[in-house]
């Protein structure tokens, strides 16, 4: 927009609220269907519980004391954080993807800001009533009507935003206790202040900032452009259909059908301003794509719905790419898969989602490394017997405690020296080093170059590893 040479320039401008009107249609009922299953998922997980032999009972937990992160049966040290960076990894290239072929899909329906604004959003709607209802009481001086309704709406705002801050800090530990402890003022003093802080950050969020929060805070809002490309579906108008010759043009007069329309050079578009009003960001779609738009689908669904009433053809709001919008006589809009760069992520997306999932499938519930004790490399004993020494590390992935029996094999029995230590125990997520002597008799060194430690867990059955190693003597070559 063009500043005017007679009026000053501000650097701020006071935010216009934007009312929404409710829509019917596929993609609000898409949108409705993300925000249920996101939000069963959120607030219900703490409360699954999930037998565990030592831990929290509770399918998905964050067990800070432990230090180790519980998925169903899946139990993640910080040794796995790996994992975590494949993961953020894996997501970013997802978005990726989506973006290439959808735009700002990822935006205008999974977003977790996207959802509690929604959801805000819906909550407005059932105390204080649809666009028309809401327009009004903001316009209508303060009052008793007004007190109560604006009232409700945010008490019901800050209800929501405590018990998403509360089920937040509920994946931290055993979730009853948890909620027990906080209401008898028991509680961690993290707990409260992480409790405070994300109430009010979403109520802020999603009360008060909504659209402001993707425009200026959230970085992918703006380099998503890079990753569009003329193949990309996003949300269009299709300007030739509605706006024709002579532009668009209300139902009125003598253009009330598309013949009548066509021949006075007007559009589709009657003008009715429906696509506006439900867009949650407060953009219009017909002047084209805008950084602003997240791509939800409300203004296809507002569209369709009033080129329904009218008996014109639907689609005049639509997804479809930038290169079947320039065509004469555009096709109908599909997924365009056959670009090079959604091969690319394609592949990417595979080969690591496949590492991830048979690194984590072909975890041991211990890990274990053998290292040759170096300064010296071996001792010639007084009695004539050459000793190795061997650092043995262990650590222990499972949830419970587990011993360790550590012997060798092809070398003489009674070679191993492992002290006063039978059995190394190790707590779920720790480590310990073992030290280990091999002692032989030079004939026994001559003989056995190498020689396998067998480390055997007592508790779990398949863990079990053995590892080769070296036995230096003065005959070795090294
Ligand atoms: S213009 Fe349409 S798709 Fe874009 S944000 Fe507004 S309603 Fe959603
Ligand atoms: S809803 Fe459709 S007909 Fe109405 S103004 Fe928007 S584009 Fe035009």
């Amino acid at each position: 927009m063009e500043a005017n040479a007679e009026e000053p320039m501000h650097l701020y401008e006071k935010r216009i609220p934007i009312v929404p009107r409710w829509v019917r249609g596929k993609f609000r009922n898409f949108k409705s269907a993300v925000l249920v299953l996101a939000y069963a998922i959120y607030f219900v997980l703490p409360w699954v519980p999930w037998h565990r032999l030592s831990g929290i009972n509770q399918a998905v937990a964050f067990d800070m004391v432990g230090r180790r992160f519980f998925i169903f049966g899946l139990t993640v040290y910080p040794q796995n954080v790996f994992w975590l960076a494949w993961l953020l990894f894996i997501a970013a290239v997802f978005l990726f993807f989506m973006t290439t072929l959808l735009g700002r899909a990822f935006c205008g329906y999974f977003c977790f800001q996207t959802l509690w604004t929604d959801f805000f959003m819906i909550i407005e709607r059932m105390v204080q009533g649809d666009r028309p209802a809401r327009l009004k009481l903001l316009k209508q001086p303060w009052n008793g009507e007004k007190l109560l309704k604006i009232g409700t709406t945010h008490t019901l705002f800050l209800l929501t935003s405590f018990w998403t801050a509360m089920t937040f800090v509920l994946y931290f530990g055993y979730a009853p206790q948890i909620l027990h402890d906080f209401v008898t003022g028991n509680g961690a003093q993290a707990a409260y202040v992480a409790v405070i802080i994300l109430t009010l950050s979403t109520y802020i969020a999603a009360a008060f900032m909504r659209e402001q929060i993707c425009q200026f805070v959230c970085p992918y809002g703006r380099f998503q452009s890079v990753m569009y490309e003329p193949e990309t579906l996003v949300v269009t108008y299709e300007y030739r259909r509605g706006e024709g010759e002579k532009g668009r043009a209300g139902m009125k007069g003598d253009l009330k059908t598309r013949e009548a329309r066509q021949a006075a050079g007007h559009g589709d578009c009657i003008d009715c301003g429906i696509c506006v009003q439900v867009c949650p960001v407060g953009i219009d779609i017909r002047d084209g794509l805008q950084y602003r738009c997240i791509s939800c689908g409300l203004c296809i669904d507002a569209c369709n719905g009033v080129m329904g009433s009218v008996g014109f053809p639907k689609g005049l709001i639509r997804y479809d790419s930038e290169i079947n919008m320039k065509k004469d006589v555009p096709d109908n809009p599909h997924l365009n898969w056959n670009r090079l760069k959604v091969y690319g992520y394609l592949v990417a997306l595979v080969v690591m989602t496949s590492m991830l999932a048979v690194s984590i499938m072909h975890r041991t519930d211990f890990e274990y490394s053998v290292q040759q004790v170096r300064q010296p490399l071996f001792v010639v004993l007084s009695s004539g017997k050459i000793r190795n020494r061997y650092e043995i590390h262990l650590t222990n992935d499972s949830d419970r405690d587990q011993s360790f029996h550590i012997s060798t094999e092809d070398i003489p029995p009674g070679s191993l020296d492992m002290g006063l230590m039978q059995n190394a125990v190790v707590h779920p997520g720790k480590s310990v080093i073992v030290e280990a002597s091999v002692e032989m008799d030079p004939e026994e060194a001559r003989q056995h170059k190498s020689f396998e430690f067998v480390i055997q867990s007592q508790d779990i059955e398949k863990d079990h590893a053995e590892v080769k190693v070296s036995f230096f003597s003065e005959n070795s070559q090294i």
